[in-house]
Formats: C-alpha cells, structure tokens, sequence
C-alpha cells in the first residue's frame, strides 16, 4: 500500500515568495507549486497531505507555544499517517527538533524536520532535493524518532545544531554521527538509531511545554556579577550556562560565583554547557571548572545549547520539582546526551 505522509507546514523560507519587499511566505503558495512538481508525483513517492498552518512564521518568530502546537498536531494525526514532516525555517529549527523530541513520547514513527536555505520558487533551490528526500526516508524507513534532514544528512533533532547562515549543508550534530546520509543511495545506520518503544501498544502521549522562564547566556570575558545576577533573578527557574571549554568559567571573579552560588540555593537549576561545537563538559577538571560546581552548576555533558534549553522547558512543564529536573538533566532521555 503507497504510504501517506504528513506534512505540517510552519512557515520558513521553503516556501517563502519574492515580494516587493523581500521574500515572505504566502498563503496556498507552496503547495501550489508542489503540485505542478512532476517528480513527487513519481510512484517511488508517498501520497502526502499538506497542512498550513494559519499563521506561517519565520522561525526567528518561534515561541515555546508554537513547538506545542506542532506537538498536538501530530498527536492529532498520528494514528492516520505513516510519517511526519515538519517543514520550518531553518534559524530555530534545531531548537524545535529538539522540543519536539521531549514532547513526543513513545514516539514509534519518523518525524522529520525539513527546510531550505534557497526557496523553492527559485531555480537553482535546496529545497527540491530536501522535500524529496525527506518524504522517501519518512515513508521507506523505519526511522522512529525526530530527525532533521538537511543537505545530504539525516540527523538526530535533539543533537542538531545549525552551523551554516549560506550553505546548504547548513547543519550538524557535532557530538553524534549523522543516522543516515544520502548521496547515491539513502543509507541509514540502523545501530544508531533509538529503538521502536515496545511493548507496542504504548502509545503517543505528548508532554506540553508550557510558560516556563528558563533563560541561556554565554559567558564571556569580562562578565560582571551584576549581569548574571540579574538574570537569575526570580522567576527565573532554569540557565543553560554556555561555559569555556570543558565547563570552565571565571573562578576568580567572585561576584560571578557567589550570583551563581546564591540561585542554585535558591532553587535555580544551572546546567554547565561548551561553547565548542565538539566535545563535552568535564565539569571536575579545572579549578575555574570546579568552581561551577561547587556553586551548585550541574553538568550538561556532551548536549547542545538548544537540547539543554528545551529539556529544561520540558522538565519543568512536566511538573517536576528542582532536585528533580537537576536529576533528569544529566540523564539520557531522547538520545540527547553521553554521560
Ligand atoms: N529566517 C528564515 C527562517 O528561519 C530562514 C530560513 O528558513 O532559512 O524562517
């Protein structure tokens, strides 16, 4: 039986339109011209399904509330598709693979992130390729997570990050090797892949994310105490720290410390992250590393910046209490993180 996908269409420059003031996604426009597009008419292609969302964002305009609108839709949709693909902007589409990656439990069929960095009413596109691409993987194999496609890479949501404004291999997962490429053929690397939840039927369920304030700064030479401790004023519940290194941050400057070291007591879960794109956080191997963690800072080991944020938002939308959400931070829940 031809396989149907389900494409939720968010806005992003896929399918955006040169206008007199510059290209802006338009209503209808884009399934209009995936119509005339003979090639995802071919029998090697899913049937597939657009659905437009009422509002079409740049993703610069993405809220937390609009990664659970996509949530729900899909939970809507599930039991009648056999795939999912999300076509977004690309400049916060790591940071929505991520949420999404949270937010569907059990998720036992692939959901694909896809976008473009050159429109597809433009001759010379990405798009054609990533939308053609990621329809065949959603349809033909057995990928059971959320995933972004991009270029020739098919990578885990919860580890991508985008490391390109202009290339068409606009984004990576540094810390995790791609799940499949596709050049000739599509290969996917099965052992990589998150295993199918069994038994069976456990079925979706989605954890919302709702109105949390969880914040993410990178530190930088000549960071004052003042600045930090503003951000982590109440309500703040959560900081994803963008540390040196391994971890590693100004130990010396003690109005730094002790701003850190008042909010954990307070409650405030601070999770030690790299500003490196590769490698992880060794929390315990320097002084100005160990400094952090004497003020409480908790390690986010190998997770990106995005992940770190999201999973914050997800465990606290999930109730869980700070002692809690510091416990579930360091542990591996989607594949996001090696510790
Ligand atoms: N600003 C656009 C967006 O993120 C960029 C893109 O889609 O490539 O929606």
């Amino acid at each position: 039986m031809r396989k149907h996908i389900y494409i939720a269409y968010t806005g992003g420059t896929i399918g955006m339109r040169k206008l007199q003031y510059g290209y802006a996604p338009e209503r209808g426009y884009l399934e209009q011209q995936m119509a005339t597009m003979p090639e995802l008419h071919d029998a090697t292609i899913p049937a597939y399904t657009i659905h437009e969302y009422d509002e079409l964002l740049d993703s610069a305009n993405m809220m937390p509330a609009h990664w659970t609108l996509i949530a729900e839709d899909i939970e809507r949709n599930y039991q009648d598709y056999d795939g999912f693909i999300v076509l977004h902007g690309t400049d916060t589409m790591a940071y929505t693979a991520s949420a999404l990656a949270f937010m569907l439990q059990h998720l036992a069929k692939p959901v694909i992130l896809t976008g473009s960095q050159i429109p597809l009413c433009e001759v010379r596109n990405d798009a054609r390729e990533n939308i053609i691409t990621a329809l065949m993987i959603a349809a033909d194999y057995p990928v059971p997570e959320v995933c972004l496609f991009f270029g020739s890479k098919l990578l885990r949501g919860c580890r991508a990050v985008k490391v390109s404004a202009t290339g068409l291999e606009a984004f990576d997962s540094p810390n995790f090797p791609p799940l499949g490429i596709a050049g000739v053929n599509i290969s996917i690397k099965h052992h990589l892949v998150l295993p199918t939840p069994t038994p069976p039927d456990v079925k979706l369920s989605i954890g919302k994310i709702g109105d949390h304030v969880v914040a993410a700064l990178r530190i930088f030479p000549g960071i004052s105490g003042k600045m930090i401790e503003n951000i982590l004023h109440p309500p703040l519940k959560g900081l994803v720290l963008e540390a040196y290194g391994v971890g590693n941050g100004p130990e010396q400057n003690t109005g730094f410390i002790k701003a850190l070291k008042d909010a954990t007591d307070r409650g405030v879960v601070i999770v030690d992250t790299t500003q490196c794109l590769y490698g992880t956080v060794a929390i315990q191997e320097y002084a100005t590393g160990s400094a952090l963690a004497e003020a409480g800072v908790i390690s986010g080991y190998d997770m990106t910046a995005e992940a770190a944020l999201t999973k914050l938002f997800y465990l606290f939308s999930r109730g869980y209490a700070s002692e809690q959400v510091k416990q579930l931070m360091q542990q591996n829940l989607r594949g996001e993180m090696t510790n």
